[in-house]
C-alpha cells in the first residue's frame, strides 16, 4: 500500500475499530482526534478531506495560524498542549476544546475570556498519573478538588480527564497508568459529576487506552508522519 496521509488515516481508524472489538466496546465509542502540532495546514485540509473533523494543537501561535489559515473549514479543534497563563486567550477564543487543564488558576482565566456569544469551552483536568517529574498534569490526589473547583466555572464545562503516561514496553505498567485514570473518573462520577471523557492514548498505545476504556485517543504520528522540528 502507499504510504499517504488517507492510507495512514484508514490504518488508525482499523486499529481504533479492531481495539474496540477486542475490548468488547462498540464501534465508534472512541473518538479520533486528529493530533497535527508541526504540520502545515495542507495536512490538516488533507485530512479533513478524509473525513476527519478534530484536530489537536500543542502550541498556541500555531493553532492560531491553523484557525486563520483553515477558516473555511468546519474543524473541531482541541488545545492539547501546556498553557501558560498570558497564552490562553487565543484558547478561549478559537477552541472548542482544552485537555490540559493541570491548574485553577489557567481554568478561571479561559473562563473569563471564553467570549460570551460562544458556548461553554469543553476541558478535561489533565492527570500526572506516572508521577514523573518532568511531565505536567496535577497530581492524582489532586485531581479531585481541582476538577470540583472547574466544574462550578460558569463558561468551562468539564468533560473528563486527560492523561499522558510515562513511556513504557511494560505493558502492565501502561495498563496500570491507564487504569489509574478510569477510576479517578469513575470517583467523580461517584460524587456526582457527570463526565463522559477519557482523553488517552496516542500513536503507540492506543489499543491498551482503549481496552482500559479510552473515550478518545490523541493521534499524530501514525496519522502525519515522523514530526520533523521540534518547539
Ligand atoms: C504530540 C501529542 C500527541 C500525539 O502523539 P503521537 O505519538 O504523535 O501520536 C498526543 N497527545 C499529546 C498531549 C501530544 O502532545
Amino acid at each position: 500500500m502507499t504510504d499517504t496521509l488517507s492510507s495512514r488515516l484508514e490504518q488508525v481508524r482499523e486499529r481504533l475499530r479492531a481495539a474496540c472489538e477486542a475490548a468488547g466496546r462498540a464501534d465508534g465509542a472512541v473518538a479520533l482526534l486528529a493530533v497535527s502540532k508541526t504540520f502545515p495546514a495542507a495536512d490538516l485540509r488533507e485530512a479533513f478531506g478524509c473525513g476527519q473533523r478534530a484536530f489537536g494543537e500543542n502550541y498556541v501561535q500555531e493553532l492560531q495560524q491553523k484557525c486563520e489559515a483553515l477558516a473555511d473549514l468546519a474543524i473541531e479543534w482541541h488545545f492539547i498542549g501546556p498553557l501558560q497563563s498570558n497564552k490562553t486567550r487565543v484558547v478561549a477564543e478559537r477552541a472548542h476544546w482544552a485537555h490540559s487543564i493541570d491548574r485553577l488558576k489557567i481554568a478561571e482565566r479561559l473562563s473569563a475570556q471564553r467570549p460570551d456569544d460562544m458556548p461553554p469551552l469543553n476541558v478535561c483536568v489533565q492527570v500526572n498519573v506516572s508521577g514523573e517529574d518532568s511531565k505536567s498534569g496535577c497530581a492524582p490526589e489532586e485531581a479531585a478538588a481541582l476538577a470540583r473547583a472547574v466544574a462550578a466555572l460558569p463558561r468551562l464545562r468539564l468533560r473528563g480527564l486527560m492523561c499522558i503516561p510515562e513511556p513504557t514496553e511494560d505493558a502492565a505498567s501502561l495498563a496500570a497508568q491507564f487504569a489509574a485514570l478510569r477510576r479517578l473518573k469513575e470517583g467523580l462520577e461517584a460524587e456526582g459529576l457527570a463526565l463522559d471523557t477519557l482523553s488517552m492514548g496516542m500513536s503507540a498505545d492506543l489499543e491498551p487506552a482503549v481496552a482500559e476504556g479510552a473515550t478518545l485517543v490523541r493521534v499524530g504520528s501514525a496519522i502525519f508522519g515522523h514530526r520533523s522540528y521540534a518547539h
